[in-house]
């Protein structure tokens, strides 16, 4: 058996971050079975559906690099209205569904009584039962079609997260799955989808439980064996509430893109919010999907961790080659119209600073200096930098300006600070502060020789001499 997994968003805002978890877990779990990932668009709303928002989920499966195995061909709901019908029909043949007549104010009679009573909201009324008389049709009213749902025994499945749940069938509505018009209800169309694709493991949010033994029972009538279930539990903010939008939370996959986010390094964080694997905390999605399983997908909520995720990212930064990091710093230094083609090579200067940050724009920021001088802070300035330091920085660019061209490396340069220091009767960081300032704007840099030689000898001797 081909292991089945599939990713189902409903495409009405964002793409969540608990979304590509989940989107995440079903991809490893098919990959670790070496079955196949598929994606299917739930646009079913058609009110609330939108293009734009199927472009972002499309846009952020493909930022995170979770590719579906049905790139080719992704299911959308909204084709398979056809289908959705002709399943209904079967069941309306085979006695597992039946037209109900019910008209608003009755419904809601039913519905004030069932809370009243505590009883399922429908009564079942156009239910056929043998012996039973229906009510007589009422003219010019299209009836919804609903489920036959199990009356006795209980609805069981070993939830491959939660363990065994069990719902008794007596609390099951008999449901609609097609409305008066004739479009199918949302429970159905779940089901007859996992049905056609084949799905044998449904990963999802928790928020999903209540349906399942509905979609269980629509899977038993259409007579198709239900697929394994896991429901994956919630992704809580770091105050330990659900995580909105409306309480500040980052949500959005493209918001952690814009903060510089890598996104392996947001898939490994995510990875571990609800899975463990000992105390693994750093590792490729080829170890993940090496490791991941169920069992080990963690039953409680779990919170996020902005410093957690800085940290990881930070990780992924240091490890990722300096040509790709170059590829995703660019655009940030174009941004800031930092010149980055008349200086040194981008790579060169992400070797030298890429351990120093925790999110790509925090790592342009530390690039920008190779390019252009900063604006130094002015406690900085107040620290290391005053007519003193700006006539010894002249005179150490006197020196620096009798190194040869082809000597213009940092070992060399490095080699001038001694002697300079000694002359001066100074110690290293009365050079060091200063120089930085000068030709930076910043006291923080890498060490300062290397600097130097990647910014150039001309660029160097520039700045220190336009230091005010
Ligand atoms: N479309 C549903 C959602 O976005 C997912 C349904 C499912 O996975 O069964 O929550």
């Amino acid at each position: 058996m081909t292991i089945k997994t599939r990713f189902a968003p409903s495409p009405t805002g964002y793409l969540h971050i608990g979304g590509v978890r989940t989107a995440l877990y079903c991809w490893a779990f098919a990959k670790h079975h070496g079955g196949e990932f598929l994606l299917r668009i739930e646009d079913t709303d058609l009110e609330r559906s939108t293009a734009e928002s199927v472009k972002v989920i499309l846009d952020g499966m493909q930022w995170v690099g979770l590719h579906a195995d049905n790139a080719d061909h992704i299911v959308y709901q909204t084709q398979n209205f056809p289908r959705y019908k002709e399943l209904i029909q079967k069941l309306l043949n085979e006695g597992h569904a039946y037209h109900c007549y019910c008209s608003k104010e009755e419904l809601a009679e039913m519905r004030e009584r069932a809370e009243r009573e505590g009883t399922a909201t429908y009564d079942r009324r156009w239910r056929p039962e043998p012996g039973k008389t229906l009510p007589p049709i009422p003219e010019g009213r299209e009836p919804v079609v609903r489920f036959k749902s199990q009356i006795d025994g209980i609805t069981t499945w070993h939830d491959l997260v939660k363990g065994e749940i069990s719902i008794p069938n007596a609390a099951l509505d008999d449901l609609i799955i097609a409305r008066a018009d004739g479009s199918p209800t949302y429970n159905f169309c779940v089901v007859a989808d996992d049905y056609d694709m084949g799905i044998t493991h449904v990963i999802r949010g928790d928020d999903h439980v209540n349906n399942t033994p509905k979609q269980i029972n629509i899977f038993k009538a259409l007579g198709a064996t239900p697929p394994a279930y896991a429901h994956l539990p919630m992704i809580l903010n770091e105050q330990g509430k659900k995580i909105s939008k409306r309480s500040g939370d980052t949500v959005a996959i493209t918001e952690y893109e814009a903060l510089g986010i890598l996104p392996e390094a947001l898939l490994n964080y995510l990875a571990r919010l609800g899975w463990a694997h000992g105390d693994d905390e750093f590792f490729t999605m080829q170890q993940f999907v090496e490791w991941f399983d169920l069992a080990h997908v963690s039953s409680s909520a779990s919170r996020m961790d902005a410093k957690k995720l800085y940290w990881i990212n930070a990780e992924h930064i240091k490890a990722a080659a300096n040509a790709e990091l170059a590829g995703l710093v660019l655009p940030r230094l174009e941004q800031q119209d930092v010149a980055v083609a008349a200086g040194p090579k981008l790579e060169d200067v992400l070797a030298l600073v890429k351990d120093r940050a925790h999110d790509l724009n925090a790592l342009a920021a530390e690039c920008a200096y190779f390019y252009r001088k900063g604006v130094p802070a002015e406690a900085d300035v107040a620290k290391h930098w005053d007519a003193e330091a700006h006539a010894r920085m002249q005179r150490f660019a006197d020196r620096l300006a009798g190194l040869p061209e082809q000597d213009w490396t940092a070992e060399h340069i490095h080699n001038l600070f001694a002697p300079f220091c000694e002359a001066e009767g100074i110690k290293m960081g009365k050079l060091g502060m200063p120089l930085r300032l000068a030709v930076c704007g910043t006291a923080k840099t890498p060490s300062v020789d290397a600097v130097l030689a990647l910014i150039g000898k001309a660029e160097v001797l520039r700045r220190i001499r336009e230091s005010a």
